[in-house]
């Protein structure tokens, strides 16, 4: 294939909530098959920019390219950090739901979506019998949906147990070797440092520290993200 390497390009992004400057000029790259961590302490942005990067919000200023997809629409999937669902719907109609604001064909979409997450089993189940982890599941399956370009995931590991966390990153790591180019948001340090290719700490407005988590523990003297974390912070 030769679709260009970098998937999602951010730059200088600024968001401003009355007086308050929450994000000053942040800029980000990332290429098909990366995955990018953004991580910072509660309040520090997280959601804001990811907001920006899928489209969901227009920022104060900066751009943000990413590829198109089907019918011309900007090619991104999106995981809210609280994603929301009808708990008497199926997954399977849950997911045709949305697949019907998609150009393709319904069916096909569906069942690709279930199989990438890994709720094939589940599928004819009401979302309101699912746990905690397999509804995060099913929104990342709302997500990747027409198999976009780029993957923005806000927290999807949060409230859930440090397995159902692992399996989360896990179908994460198999989209971005599928060539996906995923921006996630995430506290689970330990996760991310496993599993991040990249990683950003975003903190008074900017990213403090960008890296892989080697170079992050490198540059740090720590042992371990979450220590790296710590003294970036
Ligand atoms: P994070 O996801 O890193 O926890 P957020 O992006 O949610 O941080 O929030 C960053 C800051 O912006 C917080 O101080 C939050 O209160 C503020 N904020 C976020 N969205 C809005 C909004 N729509 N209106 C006003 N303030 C907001
Ligand atoms: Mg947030």
């Amino acid at each position: 294939e030769d679709a260009p390497a970098i998937a999602l390009r951010a730059r200088s992004i600024e968001q401003s909530f009355g007086d308050v400057e929450v994000l000053s000029g942040v800029s980000l790259s990332v290429e098909r098959g990366e995955v990018a961590a953004i991580v910072g302490p509660n309040g520090s942005g997280k959601s804001t920019l990811l907001n920006v990067l899928a489209g969901i919000a227009a920022s104060d200023d900066g751009s943000v390219s990413i590829p198109r997809g089907r019918g011309g629409a900007r090619s991104v999937g999106y995981l809210p950090q609280r994603p929301a669902f009808r708990e008497g719907f199926s997954a399977r109609d849950t997911l045709g739901f949305y697949a019907q604001l998609l150009d393709g064909d319904v069916a096909d979409d569906v069942a690709a979506s279930l199989d990438r997450v890994g709720l094939g089993e589940v599928a004819d189940r009401s979302v309101g019998s699912l746990s905690g982890g397999m509804t995060r599941l099913l929104g990342l399956g709302e997500a990747v949906l027409g198999d976009p370009a780029v993957l923005i995931l806000d927290e999807p590991g949060s409230g859930l147990d440090p397995a159902m966390v692992e399996r989360l990153f896990d179908v994460v790591g198999d989209l971005a070797a599928d060539g996906t180019a995923v921006v996630v948001a995430s506290h689970e340090l330990p996760a991310v440092e496993t599993h991040a290719d990249t990683v950003h700490v975003l903190d008074g407005g900017t990213f403090a520290a960008s890296g892989s988590p080697a170079e992050l523990l490198a540059e740090t003297g720590a042992n371990s993200l979450s220590a790296a974390f710590l003294r970036i912070v």
